[in-house]
């Protein structure tokens, strides 16, 4: 097989990682971006989803639609356990499965709006539960299994969910905060009918979910529901504080199912691995939604990160297409080049990343060890889809994140929501209006609107756009430092750190200073094997200055074993900030073990 690395090379004068049409392996389904960019509307787009008189449903369009075409055969799932257990679930299946489940929500009197929430690993149940909840006209939600007893209160009280579903390794922490969730009537567990019976929660119902599954019909006549009827919700990150009830609409799957052909690039005879968890936005509109309803099949390994194992997934699957995260990426990278060259990864065919801003390093290792680029791309829970990327034909600007989906108008606006000129940073903002927007902030209106401003909907997130159209991520409004009147990203001198050859992950925050107004500390995680020293410290300023730029070295750095990562795998700067000056730690219900 041709290698990709024909399609790319580097420039190393200015560093842009170059895209030859003529050398795709396969034609890119999105081949020039500025011609569709132009010629695109929402209203063209959405025939690709199938509407009945106006009405739509997103399971419908991920799998029961290739349940009934000529598809119906072809796998759709490909699941890997912990333990190596391997499964197979058609179009087909995964939609009888998902009837069945919808069957048994209607015999629970479950209806339109109410809300069906899941705490489980991924484990199949999960995706065919979601699609079945959706099927149902109910609505979804999602929790990482890793989540303790607050995070699963906070959740299914704010949710108010009616039935919840999950495992028997997880039942104990639902049932510590039971009795504070007067809404929560049934909890259905996986597993064992003879384990089930003996979980008890006083004043709910325990039921052990194959049984009842195993008497429903396989056919269900799948509610055709109003664009706009809630579909699914889940709960943002926390990385910057507490988690927000995000609600998404069925319309969402005609911006998923777009999305993913043109940025993810999907088509029938990929295999698709996508690593993100469907307890977060990535693992619902592209690893249920906006992937299958262009046919792809998926791969999903419940199992925890383990370079080795994963390497071995892409080899097994012959993994064409492959979806990850900056945290993911950085931690294969430490663990050597040398592993990689162990496995047969040469059906790759396509890198993305996505979650939190690609530092260049670890693009440039990716186009070194797997003879491709990782392609970064920009979203939020709460846009429900991507709005910012790279896309196959185009050319790649490490460490930028690309550029608009076409349909979608992004900006840099003040903070009076007044668009600012090339090259100035700003907020990064879009014109409201696509259709995977969020519908509300469960429970919280005033907050939903507090993201709308001049007519468009402010991100949170700094940036700014350079001369070609391309978008540059400085930081999160909050994180951004201003130090002696300068205003630096966290992320420019967290990506100029990890180039230093000793630096595997960096942290950087500003931190309240008499003289400077703030100065730049940088928490450093260190290769392995490397120890720190004073003399370290002063190299790696050193490097910096000159890298970067001689305001933006970090004037204090402290070594640090593990930086605080949120359970979605991003670092959670107010933390390191909080700890730093001594303050509360505020909300920590996302924060990955520490
Ligand atoms: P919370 O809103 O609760 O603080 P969160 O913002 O981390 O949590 P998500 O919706 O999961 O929750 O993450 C979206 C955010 O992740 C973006 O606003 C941005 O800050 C960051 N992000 C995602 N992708 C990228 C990217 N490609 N480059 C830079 N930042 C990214
Ligand atoms: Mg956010």
């Amino acid at each position: 097989m041709k290698r990709q690395t024909l399609t790319q090379e580097i420039l190393m004068n200015t560093g842009i990682i170059k895209k030859k049409a003529s050398l795709f392996k396969v034609e890119p389904n999105l081949l020039d971006y500025k011609r569709v960019r132009k010629s695109f509307s929402w209203e063209l787009a959405q025939k690709e989803i199938d509407f009945k008189e106006d009405k739509l449903n997103a399971a419908y369009n991920a799998v029961e639609r290739n349940a009934l075409n000529w598809r119906k055969n072809k796998i759709a799932l490909y699941w890997m356990g912990a333990d190596d257990q391997k499964e197979k679930f058609t179009f087909s299946e995964l939609n009888q499965l998902s009837s069945q489940f919808a069957n048994l929500l209607h015999d629970f009197s479950i209806d339109i709006g109410d809300r069906v929430f899941f705490f489980l690993s991924r484990v199949p149940t999960l995706y065919y539960g979601f699609l079945g909840t959706l099927k149902r006209g109910a609505i979804a939600g999602t929790m990482f299994a890793a989540f303790g007893p607050q995070a699963i209160e906070d959740r299914l009280g704010n949710s108010q969910a009616k039935i919840l579903v999950t495992e028997p390794e997880l039942f104990d922490r639902v049932a510590k905060v039971a009795h504070k969730l007067p809404h929560l009537e049934t909890v259905l567990v996986t597993g064992e009918e003879k384990e089930t019976n003996r979980l008890k929660i006083h004043g709910k119902k325990i039921l052990n979910l194959p049984e009842l599954l195993k008497k429903q019909s396989t056919s269900y006549k799948t509610r055709q529901m109003d664009p706009d009827d809630y579909a699914f919700m889940l709960y943002t990150s926390g990385t910057t504080g507490k988690p927000k009830g995000v609600v998404h609409a069925h319309r969402a799957i005609i911006h998923e199912h777009i999305s993913a052909k043109y940025v993810l690039d999907l088509r029938d005879d990929d295999v698709y691995w996508c690593t993100a968890d469907p307890g977060w936005v990535t693992g619902i509109a592209y690893e249920i939604l906006g992937s299958w309803s262009n046919g792809a099949a998926t791969v999903v390994y419940n199992g925890r990160f383990d370079p080795e194992v994963w390497y071995q997934i892409i080899q097994d699957y012959k993994v064409n297409v492959w979806y990850t995260a900056p945290t993911a990426i950085r931690m294969l990278q430490a663990a050597g080049s040398d592993l990689v060259r162990k496995y047969d990864l040469s059906s790759l065919r396509y890198l993305a990343s996505v979650g939190e801003p690609l530092n260049p390093e670890p693009i440039r290792w990716g186009l070194k060890v797997f003879g491709l680029p990782f392609h970064d791309n920009w979203w939020q829970t709460e846009t429900g889809g991507i709005l910012i990327a790279n896309y196959p034909s185009m050319d790649i600007k490490p460490g930028s994140m690309g550029k608009p989906l076409p349909g979608i108008t992004a900006a840099i606006v003040d903070d009076e929501g007044k668009e600012l000129p090339v090259g100035d940073e700003g907020n990064l903002a879009i014109k409201p209006g696509w259709p995977s927007m969020m519908k509300t902030i469960w429970r919280r209106p005033e907050k939903y609107e507090s993201y709308f401003k001049r007519h468009w909907y402010i991100s949170g997130d700094r940036a700014y756009k350079d001369k070609d159209g391309y978008f540059w991520f400085i930081g999160r409004a909050d994180d951004v430092i201003k130090t002696s009147g300068e205003r630096v990203g966290p992320f420019e001198v967290e990506s100029a750190l990890i180039e230093h050859q000793n630096v595997i992950e960096a942290g950087v925050i500003g931190k309240p200073d008499p003289l400077r107004g703030e100065i730049i500390k940088a928490f450093v995680k260190l290769k392995e094997g490397v120890r720190p020293s004073e003399k370290l410290k002063e190299d790696i300023q050193e490097f910096v200055k000159k890298h970067l730029a001689a305001h933006a070295y970090p004037r204090e750095i402290e070594f640090i074993d593990k930086l605080p990562k949120t359970r979605s795998g991003k670092i959670m700067r107010r933390l390191l900030k909080a700890k730093e000056l001594g303050l509360s730690l505020g909300d920590t219900s996302t924060l990955e073990e520490y």
